[in-house]
């Protein structure tokens, strides 16, 4: 199905459009027309009668660690008292114990699970630190099965030793260079965080990344993550990738809340992507994101789910609740999310004609008012975390009638209990990651 189209739902995209009773025109991938729902006027044409939802630009997970996937139920090695342990006992060990197969099921696991919330891009941050060289393009097969976009990087790291971040450098500048031209898949220069990276793999790393090539790293997370850039004379984990020459406006920080003054002034200037994560910060007991001195920044979920509206709704009550700026909140999840997402994926985000058709159709029909001022009423109490009714990624359908169409779900989800079950059984033998 090439030309369809999907109406009689309320079209938005938070910012420019908003038509009530309202239609998209798919064609060839692209979005060839919004307007006004009249079935009449498209007489030759498949039609999808989404009776009454809300039909949205698909969303965008930029923070997302695909390779958490199978760790649901999994409990940390030991007690755990703060984040480094936790991350020693659980984290660390997991994705030690990841080899190909698992690599591969554990991405399309998330991927799924994204897919059924409307995501149809994700900024992915992979660890698998016993299969470091092809572990991208393993995941890049499930992207490409899946049809979505994907931002994919290896999460850098001296936790394995000096010599072995070595690969992790390959790895990514690797997949970056075999993807330039990709339109759908593309890379990053993943870094894990200041804390697990010495002064000698950071300064390998600033000679040999190519200029153009964005780094994604997490950044001022805890407080041990800032302290020990304060050790080695830096001001901050900002102030210290920004020496190494690694910060611009396309550089992927996630969550930023440990910072300096001088972290805030390098972000006021050079105007990095800024990923608040409220769920995970919420589970590691981390902090909050300062928005008094952040102002731009857009919502990720940290590998916590695929759900994008759930997790507006946690960062609503994490932070504002009864007294949230509830412009602020749109601009974010909207405007802001559709301009970092056009950073790399230059025809997407937002409804324009002539944009790549990934649209998502939330299972959602308002039983009230909706308008373009109270949108984000209607998505945090209305929509929560409903799942979605309709996928679509480069105008083809991806999710609907609550089956994935690109993978048989019941097979696959059987074949990935066997293999999360080995990785588990590896998991136990594994030994906590010593740093
Ligand atoms: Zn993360």
């Amino acid at each position: 199905m090439d030309n369809f189209v999907v109406g009689n739902g309320i079209v938005l995209d938070g910012m420019n459009t908003f038509v009530e009773n309202g239609a998209v025109f798919i064609s060839d991938g692209k979005i060839e027309k919004i307007g006004s729902f009249e079935k009449s006027r498209f007489p030759d044409v498949d039609f999808i009668d989404v009776g009454g939802r809300l039909i949205m630009p698909g969303f965008l997970n930029p923070h997302h660690h695909l390779y958490s996937s199978l760790a649901v139920g999994l409990a940390p090695a030991c007690d755990v008292d703060n984040f480094v342990n936790l991350l020693k006992s659980l984290w660390w060990k997991l994705d030690a114990s990841l080899d190909e197969e698992s690599v591969y099921v554990s991405a399309m696991v998330g991927i799924i699970d994204s897919v059924k919330h409307g995501v149809t891009a994700i900024f992915d941050h992979h660890a698998s630190m016993n299969f470091v060289r092809g572990s991208l393009n393993t995941i890049s097969k499930a992207f490409e099965i899946a049809g979505i976009k994907g931002l994919l990087c290896f999460e850098t790291s001296d936790r394995m030793g000096i010599a072995d971040a070595e690969r992790h450098i390959e790895e990514n500048i690797d997949f970056f260079e075999r993807h330039r031209n990709n339109r759908n898949i593309k890379g990053a220069f993943g870094m894990h965080a200041n804390f697990t990276l010495s002064e000698e793999t950071l300064n390998k790393i600033s000679d040999r990344k190519p200029e153009d090539m964005p780094i994604h790293i997490h950044c001022g997370e805890d407080l041990y993550d800032f302290q020990y850039c304060r050790e080695f004379g830096y001001s901050g984990p900002v102030d210290r990738l920004d020496r190494y020459e690694l910060i611009d406006d396309k550089s992927i920080l996630a969550h930023a809340i440990h910072l300096s003054e001088r972290d805030y002034d390098i972000i006021g200037e050079k105007r990095p992507i800024v990923v608040s994560n409220p769920e995970s910060n919420a589970n590691n007991r981390v902090g909050k994101i300062d928005r008094d001195r952040i102002k731009n920044f857009i919502l990720g979920t940290d590998g916590m789910s695929g759900d994008m509206i759930a997790t507006l709704r946690s960062f609503y009550l994490l932070h504002g609740g009864i007294d949230e700026d509830f412009s602020e909140m749109q601009k974010s999840f909207f405007a802001q999310r559709y301009l970092v997402q056009r950073k790399f994926f230059s025809e997407t985000g937002e409804f324009r004609e002539g944009m790549d058709a990934d649209v998502v159709v939330v299972d959602y029909v308002p039983a009230t008012e909706i308008s373009p001022e109270n949108v984000m009423g209607h998505l945090i109490f209305g929509a929560k975390s409903s799942k979605a009714y309709l996928t679509i990624s480069n105008g083809k359908i991806i999710y609907q009638d609550g089956k994935i169409t690109f993978i048989d779900e019941d097979d696959f989800i059987a074949e990935a209990r066997k293999i999360a079950k080995k990785l588990w059984e590896r998991y136990s033998s594994q030994p906590a990651i010593q740093f």
